[in-house]
């Protein structure tokens, strides 16, 4: 067969996807303690959510999108981000009926036709939260402070940064453009190719162009700092004494905008301190006018994701594995040993009782050498195995070895679950 995994995919299996459940577990545990739950939406979305969501103009939207013809002719896209699909959810199911804090956990894969690489692919995961009805700047301030609790857990803060910025109001951000414009276009001849295509569609996306940030001109760029609002500024200014307050270590990076179009106000991404090309780990930040541009409901909103392949490169297995107890989990509690087919059957029937009171049981997919049985048993760390062959089906008793005393005795099947009743499988 030839038939491969599509380009910027791959499959996950194993150790892996067990440290990935139960990291993606923890992480849940962690935003529950800030008060976010849970929420889950398709994984397709009609193509207009994302076109009148994150704007036409943006490379997710313009060039990335998987798109999907159905039967009925209805353009559909596979969802490259999630946070429109939840506006969406917000909207179509009535929450703005509350004016209640409304805060999400997701976690789900996310596509974007992107050329892949170390760290970039075509179908990626994201986690990450929304925060609706999110009226106050203590909501930027909650959701920056629960990405740090994330990373913090992990052991993984200190390896990055945060950067954080403000694009200011609707105004703020209209003038900074425009003076942002100004300013490229009397720069033109030094533009790359892309960016001045860039100045006619969305000129902010030229601040954080890889090539052309190098060069010397981009030192004299117009600070967005100097274009908000007052109230803006002043937001602003909240959220950096906070983060101070908390302890939170940031650098102001003025030149911070972040690829997608509903933003205003906060942005604030944290980058791997290492060097390497695709060094964003998690970006967010407040869109206050997502609701309203689509739908005649407002709601101001905040929220970040982090892409987990991005998170899992940053952390050590070895350690996230003891920080998760995963091997804890892992350890088999009893092996049973069937001697022949009849003594199999037999087993059977008592692992089915066992493992549905909880313990973790095994036995061979067929009666094998009582050696090899023993080899594997003691493989995959079992406590306690129990022998059965054609003797023991005569008496009607097992044979109880413990792996780790090495002591053996004779009992009967009945007397066996009173003791483990009694004292547990680890005595
Ligand atoms: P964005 O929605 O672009 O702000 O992305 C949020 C996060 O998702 C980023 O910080 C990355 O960690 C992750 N991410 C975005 N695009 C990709 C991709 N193509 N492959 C892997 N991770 C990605």
């Amino acid at each position: 067969m030839n038939i491969k995994a599509p380009r910027g995919t791959y499959d996950i299996y194993g150790p892996e996807l067990r440290l990935r459940n139960k990291l993606i577990q923890r992480i849940y545990e962690i935003t529950e303690n800030y008060g976010f739950y849970p929420i889950q939406t398709p994984m397709f979305e009609s193509q207009e959510l994302f076109v009148r969501a994150v704007g036409s103009d943006t490379d997710v939207v313009s060039k990335e999108m998987y798109e999907i013809i159905d039967k009925k002719d209805r353009k559909m896209v596979l969802r490259p981000e999630i946070t429109a699909p939840i506006v969406r959810s917000f909207i179509e199911n009535k929450m703005y009926a509350s004016t209640e804090a409304q805060k999400f956990a997701y976690f789900g894969p996310a596509f974007r036709y992107e050329r892949p690489q170390a760290g970039r692919f075509r179908q990626f995961h994201q986690f990450g939260v929304e925060y609706l009805n999110a009226d106050d700047v203590s909501c930027d301030i909650e959701i920056i402070s629960l990405a740090h609790s994330i990373l913090k857990h992990f052991d993984i803060v200190e390896d990055t940064t945060l950067n954080i910025n403000t694009l200011g109001d609707k105004e703020g951000r209209k003038a900074y453009t425009d003076a942002l414009t100004t300013y490229f276009n009397n720069h033109h001849d030094e533009l790359c190719d892309d960016c001045k295509t860039r100045l006619e569609t969305n000129p902010l996306r030229l601040l954080d162009c890889k090539v052309c940030s190098k060069k010397e001109f981009f030192n004299g760029i117009p600070n967005i700092i100097d274009y908000v609002s007052e109230q803006s500024r002043a937001d602003f200014e909240r959220v950096c004494r906070n983060l101070d307050n908390l302890g939170i270590n940031y650098v102001v990076n003025p030149n911070l905008v972040r690829g997608l179009d509903y933003y205003n106000d906060t942005v604030f991404e944290f980058v791997t301190n290492e060097a390497r090309s695709q060094n964003a780990i998690l970006g967010g930040g407040r869109y206050d006018n997502l609701v309203s541009d689509m739908s005649n409901k407002s709601s101001k909103c905040v929220g970040f994701a982090f892409g987990v392949e991005r998170f899992e490169s940053l952390i050590d297995k070895a350690h996230v594995a003891q920080i998760l107890e995963l091997d804890k989990h892992i350890q088999t509690d009893i092996y049973f040993a069937p001697m022949n087919v009849e003594a199999q059957d037999m087993v059977m029937k008592m692992i089915k009782e066992l493992r549905d009171g909880g313990l973790v049981c095994e036995m061979p997919r067929a009666p094998r050498a009582l050696k090899k049985q023993l080899q594997h048993a003691n493989n995959i760390g079992a406590v306690l195995v129990i022998i059965i062959g054609e003797e023991e089906i005569k008496n009607n008793t097992i044979v109880l070895k413990n792996m780790i005393s090495k002591e053996e005795s004779i009992l009967t099947y009945e007397e066996f679950l009173e003791s483990i009743m009694e004292e547990g499988c680890h005595e």
